[in-house]
């Protein structure tokens, strides 16, 4: 997934760690620690604590989905039937995570082909982990069939009125599953050690076209009643459904767009070097696994940057800018066809080696098609974000595998270490082995892992063989534990510059010192990483005739761009500028991705007049807003006014 628009990695991560187990003590300070630490981690490794269920009992091989959707009711009832592999020969109990669901009916298939009811459990809620499911089954059912439906506040699932959608006249509904939402559509052994295949079959009102994370036919008959199958194995995350007016373009003979009639085009427009993408990572990193690979835009409510249902990303509108200068989130989405979607993590403890990796692949594919520059501009942007990020952030959040217990919700962890600090991390092996050697080893390393879950230690047990005695006295295993299960960045990190930031740090701190503007024609052919760059080295607050003085010379009120916008509201919040106040409100309420509308609330809630001005746009932003984000705004608006209570 990505919550950046720009980098893959500006991204707010999810991770994991649920508070069940006590985490053990921190202090990575000392040698000594650091190995009990590795070892300790080893010992819980493929424990999912986000998980009810006992995949090493019992493991769902196949899921069959007979659904409905339903607008009105914004539900989706019907039928999941699981072909099952009982691995613990005194396994009686298939256990699912499920939240919000309302279970109808469970029935087994017994050996004589017949079906038999079979009772069930349904425990309360767990406020992160849902409902757990119990379902008896003394004959060890080969498949077990659970008749349900969701309920209209599934955490997984998005409904939009018509008047939401870019197009007015239909309705749109959509999933986002990662981390752990896909049980709140679907009662699944909902943990990415568990891959299974799955096919569907999807009712909607007629003129709804509907779409899964699966073989999606581009000549589709528009007729309410849709078939699908993904052959391959994946985890429950990538689970993913779409329904409402949508129509395709193709961008090459195995690349398209879906989108809605009026942003079709645009779409396809600025994702044209899709296939050139494809091309790239398949040199590098060996064949495309997975036939078509599209992309679905949503409407601007999407709470991320993308997401990497597979065969079918799903993607934010708000990178569609009209130059291109936003579409390395297709590189990252992309580059999730190889980690992740084809090696995946084993449990949000590790998705680092999800993240990370896709971050680093992407970068290499920007670089491949838009040279280093870009590249590099966009390692910059990521490592100030995360040197930022890390002034204040949680030692044990550092760490790229994450210990149990560090975090009570996996969609609440540090997206500079998992996105940022693993892509960097990648890079340091890169840069001590060289291409010749690490590019084979990555591409050997996704092949190797092809279709699996896998921990962090697996990873190193492969690296340590593959690299490190491979290639004696490039890395040594300290160093590798450092990377791995240290806070901070290593001082062994390699540096990047960028001549083309350098420009714009001169042109800044000319700007502060004598107030002369950057000319003209310079700043023309700023990309938006420049600007971007531009922004985010000013001063924590500037004087408000010195915002007004930016905005007559480069309009930023008003911008377009959310990446900048996302940066300079903040700013002028911060300032007192209050003649963006109103641009502010209407963008935050336009736009429902979290990672572009957080940071203006989060500044806008430090004040008495913001605060109102942030609940007043919320309340009335909020019907438009997916569930992930209106939690997220929420809980900022919580913490503001506690102070004021107690
Ligand atoms: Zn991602």
């Amino acid at each position: 997934m990505r919550y950046s628009i720009l980098t893959l990695c500006l991204a707010a991560a999810l991770a994991a760690g649920c508070s069940r187990d006590a985490a053990p003590p921190a202090d990575t300070a000392n040698k000594d620690a650091a190995a009990v630490t590795a070892s300790g981690q080893k010992a819980v490794a493929e424990v999912d604590e986000y998980s009810y269920s006992e995949p090493h009992k019992v493991r769902i091989e196949d899921l069959a989905l007979e659904l409905k959707v339903d607008f009105d009711k914004k539900e989706l009832g019907g039928s999941a039937t699981y072909t099952l592999d009982w691995t613990d020969p005194k396994a009686t109990q298939l256990i699912l995570d499920t939240r919000d669901i309302t279970v109808e009916k469970v029935v087994g298939e017994r050996a004589d082909g017949k079906w038999e009811d079979l009772t069930f459990a349904l425990a309360d809620k767990d406020k992160v982990l849902g409902n757990k499911l119990t379902i008896e089954s003394p004959q060890r059912n080969a498949r077990i069939r659970v008749t349900y439906h969701t309920s209209p506040e599934a955490s997984g699932l998005q409904w939009l009125t018509p008047e939401m959608t870019q197009g007015k006249k239909s309705p749109f509904m959509f999933s986002q599953s990662q981390q752990i939402h896909a049980r709140s559509w679907v009662p699944l052994q909902d943990t990415p050690r568990v891959r299974f295949t799955y096919t569907a079959h999807v009712t909607s009102p007629q003129d709804t076209m509907v779409l899964m994370s699966a073989d999606n036919d581009p000549k589709a008959a528009r007729d309410g009643d849709y078939s699908f199958k993904m052959p391959q194995k994946i985890p429950s995350y990538l689970l993913a459904i779409a329904a409402g007016d949508l129509a395709f373009q193709p961008i090459s003979d195995r690349a398209g767009v879906w989108a809605e009639p009026g942003m079709v085009k645009k779409a396809a427009d600025e994702f044209a070097d899709t296939d050139k993408m494809m091309q790239t990572a398949e040199r590098l990193y060996g064949p495309y696994r997975w036939e078509r690979y599209d992309i679905l835009v949503l409407p601007p409510s999407f709470p991320y940057g993308g997401m990497e249902n597979p065969r079918l990303t799903f993607a934010t509108p708000t990178v569609i800018v009209g130059d291109k200068s936003l579409v390395s989130l297709v590189a990252h989405e992309l580059a999730h066809s190889w980690s992740g979607n084809l090696v995946t993590f084993s449990t949000p403890k590790d998705s680092w080696l999800n993240e990370g990796f896709t971050s680093y692949v992407e970068n290499r594919i920007v670089e491949d098609l838009y040279g280093k520059e870009a590249a590099d501009m966009e390692k910059v942007i990521s490592r100030n974000e995360l040197a930022a990020e890390y002034k204040e952030l949680d030692p044990k959040l550092q760490v790229l595998a994450l210990r149990p217990g560090t975090l009570s919700d996996p969609d609440g962890a540090s997206s500079s270490t998992v996105y940022t600090k693993g892509a960097w991390f990648l890079q340091f092996l890169e840069e001590r082995y060289g291409r010749e050697a690490f590019d084979p080893f990555l591409k050997e390393y996704f092949n190797h892992f092809a279709f699996q879950s896998i921990p962090t230690t697996k990873f190193i047990e492969y690296a340590k063989a593959n690299l490190l005695a491979k290639y004696p006295g490039k890395v040594t295993e300290a160093e590798l534990d450092q990377w791995i299960y240290e806070p901070g960045v290593p001082d062994s990190a390699p540096k990047t510059v960028s001549p083309r930031f350098d420009a714009v740090d001169a042109a800044r701190k000319a700007w502060l010192d004598t107030g002369t503007l950057p000319a003209g024609d310079a700043t023309a052919k700023w990309s938006t990483q420049e600007w971007v760059h531009f922004l985010d080295g000013m001063p924590q607050v500037l004087k408000p005739e010195q915002l007004a003085a930016l905005d007559q010379a480069f309009h930023f009120t008003g911008t377009p761009n959310g990446e900048i916008a996302q940066r300079w509201y903040p700013l002028a919040v911060r300032s007192g500028y209050t003649q963006a106040n109103a641009a502010a409100a209407e963008f935050i309420s336009r736009v429902g991705r979290r990672k572009l509308v957080m940071p203006t609330y989060s500044e806008l809630v430090k004040t008495p007049a913001g605060l109102k001005l942030a609940e007043d746009t919320f309340a009335k932003a909020r019907a438009g807003y997916h569930p992930i984000t209106t939690q997220s705004v929420e809980e900022t608006i919580a913490k503001a006014k506690q102070p004021a209570k107690s």
